[in-house]
């Protein structure tokens, strides 16, 4: 690989979709639809960048390890990583959502919460609801998932679950309400510090293309 060469880590779906108009920004286009290819290295319109699709928790992964030079990622994913090695310079303010607090309709969380019982909770967010419930006093047995987290509270496995919530009809479609807001999530350009010292020109344009590109606030 030419040592000029510009790697950008993205995941497939809503940070895929919402990255292409920033890219466009900085006069790249992506040559093939990762919805159709089986390709992970999709070259673009400019010889020198390419972009790799990634799992979302190991978009942080790649970029703090240098397999990519930078990358999209939610925040929630941010956190959960630490953010060591990475350079944040640009909330893209795109793949907007939250993470709350959900439980079955039937559970009366504010009651469990005031009697100071114990909290099962299900969620493959750990850092961020350990924090959460700490800063609450709130004491919480953690389960650690990867998935279908609605599943939990419905199954027994958990009173609540801490996970992503957008138009909030996952959470109605499984008789869950949400009872707390914890932190509202957007997507953050990442940047690999070292590569930003040895390719500053070309991530610079592109950091700077995509910051005039950024979505005015809405909410
Ligand atoms: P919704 O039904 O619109 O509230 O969306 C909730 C479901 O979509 C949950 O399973 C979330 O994990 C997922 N989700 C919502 N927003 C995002 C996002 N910005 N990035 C990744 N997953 C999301």
């Amino acid at each position: 690989m030419s040592s000029n060469m510009i790697t950008l880590a993205l995941s497939k779906g809503r940070i895929f979709d919402e990255t292409l108009p920033l890219l466009a920004a900085a006069g790249i286009e992506v040559l093939e639809d990762p919805e159709k290819s089986r390709k992970l290295i999709l070259p673009t319109n400019q010889p020198n960048v390419r972009v790799v699709l990634v799992r979302a928790t190991d978009v942080p992964t790649y970029v703090q390890y240098g397999g990519a030079d930078l990358g999209v990622t939610g925040k929630d994913t941010l956190i959960e990583h630490g953010g060591q090695g990475l350079y944040q310079p640009l909330d893209l303010q795109i793949a907007k959502c939250r993470v709350s607090v959900a439980v079955r309709s039937d559970f009366d969380y504010e009651r469990a919460v005031k009697q100071g019982s114990r909290l099962k909770v299900a969620t493959k967010y750990t850092s961020i609801a350990r924090d959460f419930f700490a800063t609450k006093g709130v004491h919480v047995d953690m389960v650690k998932l990867y998935g279908s987290m609605e599943l939990a509270p419905l199954t027994g496995l958990a009173d609540a679950i801490v996970d992503l919530v957008s138009t909030g009809n996952t959470l109605k479609a499984n008789h869950l309400v949400e009872v707390e807001r914890i932190m509202d999530i957007s997507s953050y350009l990442v940047v690999n510090q070292a590569a930003l010292k040895l390719k500053q020109a070309p991530l610079r344009r592109i950091i700077d293309a995509f910051a005039s590109a950024i979505p005015a606030e809405k909410n």
